[in-house]
């Protein structure tokens, strides 16, 4: 039997140790979770904080004791990994429940320790209460200041997927919200007149935004100054800016960086060391479309890259297809998805396209709720290879997941016309938008020769 050991217990790392349970039922298998839970959802933490989630525990999807009794899989929590010992074929291991060290040896190791938040360049950062949100310590830290310290009013630094999230449960824990935003449109890989959707909704719930700012320094009386002039107050910060890949333990043993900073790894989720996977956010993957470097850390791309090193460890391999950076993010009544490449992406890539869009009701205009969506879909003119698609309004959702679905497959953006999409008022219409769109589309493509 092959022994495999896991480096994080969480959403690339449980996932990966359940699939290679499913596909081999003899592997002895042992996940080591440097903090004391396991299996826990990341992404569901702003909305615990905001109140939508009623209990921690809903956000707990396994305990070391499930796991053993469920499929025969040690997690060893408070366990942390701190070297690789490529040679010895071994991790050495700081147990910090019983204060010791020591090794462990593997057949083969899977390397999924996330990713950690990039602190942003504030001066006097230790003059305030300074949070950011990763693990479940974060989020359990962050509840409780929030209540015993009498929290009323957040800083969100940084308008990306967390910082959103967290103004509207924040907003809905009833504090004053700031939202400092470096570029000058929150979400920045949206369109900017989609941006500006999500920025008149966060201002119609009364959320200050701050953009093209960053927060400069935390003055003596605590108050924030940015780097526009403007001065604000507010009880705490949470730093949202980014994060990087925690890829020091694989640095350390000298497996190859990539050019986007993660650990580089092939198809099928090795480094150079090929009894050696990395998963999840700590990885540089590789773009669907172009086949170029990428990083994206979000959870599907984790749960596929587990799948995938499963199969390969299991000696049934199935190839990793690349990332398309399918996502969604919510913003009070407001939703904005994306799929594949913005226009600013391919014209930095130099790639020419060409663009239909359309802005119409999410279903038929007569039923009650119907709203605006705005959808956008960038293709190559010559073949009607689909780029990337975004959309903003309510059922965005539906439309990119279908046009990541069709770029998956292969389509063309003239294939869109003949997809068959479920319709009734409530959801849709005859001709949904996505049909739209590759009617449109039809005008900009260059004449067949
Ligand atoms: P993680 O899930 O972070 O797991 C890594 C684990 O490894 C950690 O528990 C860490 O303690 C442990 N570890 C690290 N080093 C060691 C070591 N040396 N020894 C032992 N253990 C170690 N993605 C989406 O797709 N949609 C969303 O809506 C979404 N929302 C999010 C909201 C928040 C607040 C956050 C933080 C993330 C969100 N994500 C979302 C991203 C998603 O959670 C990550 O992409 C995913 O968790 C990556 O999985 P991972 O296994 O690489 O890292």
């Amino acid at each position: 039997t092959k022994k495999v050991l896991v480096i994080g217990g969480v959403a690339g790392g449980a996932t990966f140790a359940s699939q290679l349970r499913m596909l081999d039922e003899e592997a002895e298998i042992i996940v080591f979770e440097k903090d004391g839970t396991m299996s826990f959802a990341n992404c569901g933490m702003p909305y615990y904080l905001g109140g939508f989630v009623e209990k921690r525990e809903h956000l707990i999807a396994a305990t070391p004791e499930s796991f053993q009794e469920k499929k025969k899989i040690e997690v060893r929590i408070r366990h942390e990994v701190i070297r690789i010992n490529r040679s010895e074929k071994t991790v050495t291991i700081k147990d910090h429940i019983k204060d010791v060290t020591y090794d462990e040896s593997y057949d083969k190791l899977v390397y999924s320790p996330g990713a950690v938040p990039v602190v942003p360049d504030i001066k006097h950062l230790d003059r305030g209460n300074c949070y950011s949100l990763r693990s479940f310590k974060d989020m359990l830290k962050l509840d409780e200041h929030i209540t015993k310290r009498n929290y009323q009013s957040v800083c969100l630094v940084g308008g990306g997927f967390i910082g959103l999230e967290m103004a509207e449960n924040m907003k809905a824990r009833g504090m004053k919200v700031h939202l400092v935003q470096r570029s000058s449109h929150v979400l920045n890989l949206l369109e900017p007149d989609f941006s500006q959707v999500l920025e008149k909704e966060l201002i119609d719930h009364d959320v200050d935004l701050h953009l093209s700012a960053t927060v400069e320094q935390i003055n003596e009386d605590r108050s924030l100054k940015l780097s526009d002039g403007t001065e604000i107050e507010a009880d705490f910060l949470l730093l949202a800016v980014g994060i990087k890949p925690n890829k020091h333990l694989a640095e350390a043993a000298g497996l190859s960086i990539g050019i986007t900073g993660g650990v580089r790894v092939n198809e099928y989720m090795q480094t150079d060391d090929p009894d050696i996977y990395a998963i999840g956010d700590v990885i540089e993957s590789f773009d669907f479309i172009t086949g170029k470097p990428k990083q994206v850390p979000l959870a599907w791309v984790a749960h596929r890259e587990a799948y995938v090193a499963a199969r390969h460890i299991t000696d049934d391999p199935v190839a990793f297809k690349g990332i398309l950076g399918t996502a969604i993010c919510k913003v009070f009544e407001q939703s904005a998805a994306v799929v594949g490449h913005s226009g600013s992406s391919l014209r930095k890539m130099e790639i020419p396209f060409e663009t239909a869009e359309l802005t119409s009701k999410q279903h038929a205009g007569y039923y009650p709720g119907a709203s605006s969506l705005s959808l956008m879909v960038h293709f190559c003119p010559d073949s009607g290879t689909i780029y990337g698609a975004q959309a903003v309004g309510q059922g965005a959702d539906k439309r990119i997941d279908v046009i990541s679905t069709a770029i998956n497959g292969g389509l063309s953006v003239l294939d869109l016309q003949t997809l068959e999409i479920a319709y009734a008022p409530p959801y849709s219409a005859p001709k949904d938008p996505v049909n739209m769109i590759g009617y449109k589309a039809v005008k900009k493509m260059n004449k067949k020769k």
